[in-house]
């Protein structure tokens, strides 16, 4: 199905008219709009006040971008983000929505079939097509560690990224070495901003990153030729401009003091912070925490329970060991910045019950004597010389049995 779907990609044709053309139900697309509406609401220029049907309505006429997608040294984990997504129809609807001309693990054909069908799509789309690059490029011994159709990886890259219009590099990996760079880095493995110069180039990190970012990007170039607003990093800062940390539902455990101290202890089947565990959200940038995967709640590694391992952070990911605790930047560590929830009980002694009672009977006579005192001036009140009570103030002479007589 994915084959028949890449084979026959049209280009230069709107999202509209191919949803059209391939029987997507209007339905399903409105199902991804609202998605999108949640995953990239900056990229797309989406505002809250828009409804599904009207990112539907702008959607439909943007002319599908065209994709040429390599793959260097991955494990093909970002492709497979991108099309294992939880919708029936999503698969197909992001293929009818971006123009895959060439992606190796979707297509057919291999071999020689496979080289003239990039070399023909590059020559056809020079200067017009997005470069997205899955997996990172090994620079040792000239990069021979890692070939496409008998060219080092290196190579390719330079010539086809620098007849791209745009170059976006999906996952960790691509945007900085990522898994090959860790030690010792057998090929000297780098992201694509190393190798390129000169290129807009989108760095997506993650393993794998969310595919609405990616969506989000792509859509945003097709509808009008630009790239999100990004960071030092060239991550584009709707998606990577809030800490993990700033929005998990494990905060309040983390601001109370309650650590997971060993996987299945009492703490871990309660759901409690896994910062001992060598969670590294405070110190890694990315939008897990609200934009979960495959548009199922929960669905990411701290709401089932393991720590995050930093993957869309350069100087985290597969650099810190997964047991040890990142720095805490900007917030201090608990229990030194909060006081603790939970505080230890003792027993109370019977001298300080002792004294206490003393106290408490002390108050009580001195609220005794306080109250007579007061007593006292009231008496006083009604005794000779003092004024007369008014007529139906309820003094004790006219209550009196007989004094009406
Ligand atoms: S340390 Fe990790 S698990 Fe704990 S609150 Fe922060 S992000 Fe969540």
């Amino acid at each position: 199905m994915l084959n028949s779907l890449v084979a026959s990609a049209k280009t230069l044709e709107s999202i509209d008219e191919r949803l059209l053309r391939c029987g997507i139900s209007r339905r399903s697309f409105l199902v991804f709009c609202s998605t999108l509406m949640i995953a990239a609401p900056y990229g797309l220029a989406i505002t809250d006040k828009m409804r599904p049907e009207d990112v539907a309505a702008g959607l439909g006429r943007v002319v599908r971008p065209s994709i040429i997608w390599l793959h260097f040294q991955d494990c093909t984990g970002c492709t497979e983000s991108l099309l294992q997504t939880s919708h029936p129809d999503f698969g197909d609807l992001i293929l009818n929505v971006i123009s895959l001309e060439y992606h190796e693990t979707l297509m057919a054909g291999s071999g020689l079939q496979a080289r003239q069908a990039l070399d023909e799509a590059v020559q056809k789309h020079a200067g017009n097509f997005v470069l997205v690059v899955e997996g990172s490029i090994p620079r040792k011994d000239q990069g021979i560690y890692m070939k496409l159709a008998g060219r080092p990886a290196l190579e390719v890259l330079a010539d086809i990224g620098g007849k791209a219009a745009a170059v976006v590099a999906i996952g960790s990996c691509a945007s900085w070495g990522g898994i090959p760079s860790a030690d010792p880095d057998p090929t000297e493995a780098v992201g694509v901003a190393d190798v390129l110069t000169g290129k807009a180039i989108v760095n997506i990190p993650g393993c794998p990153p969310n595919p609405y970012t990616l969506l989000g990007v792509l859509l945003q170039y097709a509808a009008d030729k630009t790239l999100p607003e990004m960071d030092d990093q060239h991550r584009p800062k709707f998606a990577f401009d809030r800490d993990i940390h700033e929005h998990c539902p494990r905060r309040a455990h983390f601001d109370a003091g309650n650590f997971v101290k060993q996987y299945g202890d009492e703490g871990h089947r309660e759901g409690w912070c896994l910062y001992e565990m060598g969670c590294k959200g405070p110190d890694t940038h990315a939008g897990c925490s609200t934009r979960h995967f495959n548009e199922i709640p929960d669905v990411w590694p701290i709401g089932i329970g393991a720590p995050c391992i930093g993957c869309t952070e350069k100087s985290v990911a597969f650099k810190v060991p997964m047991f040890e605790v990142v720095k805490l930047h900007t917030i201090a560590a608990p229990p030194t910045s909060y006081a603790p929830i939970t505080t230890t009980r003792g027993t109370i002694s019977p001298l300080a019950t002792g004294l206490v009672g003393i106290g408490v009977g002390a108050l009580a006579g001195a609220g005794y004597v306080a109250s007579r005192k007061f007593s006292k001036v009231e008496d006083d009140e009604s005794a000779p010389g003092s004024e007369p009570p008014t007529s139906g103030s309820g003094s004790d002479s006219d209550t009196k049995p007989g004094a009406s007589a």
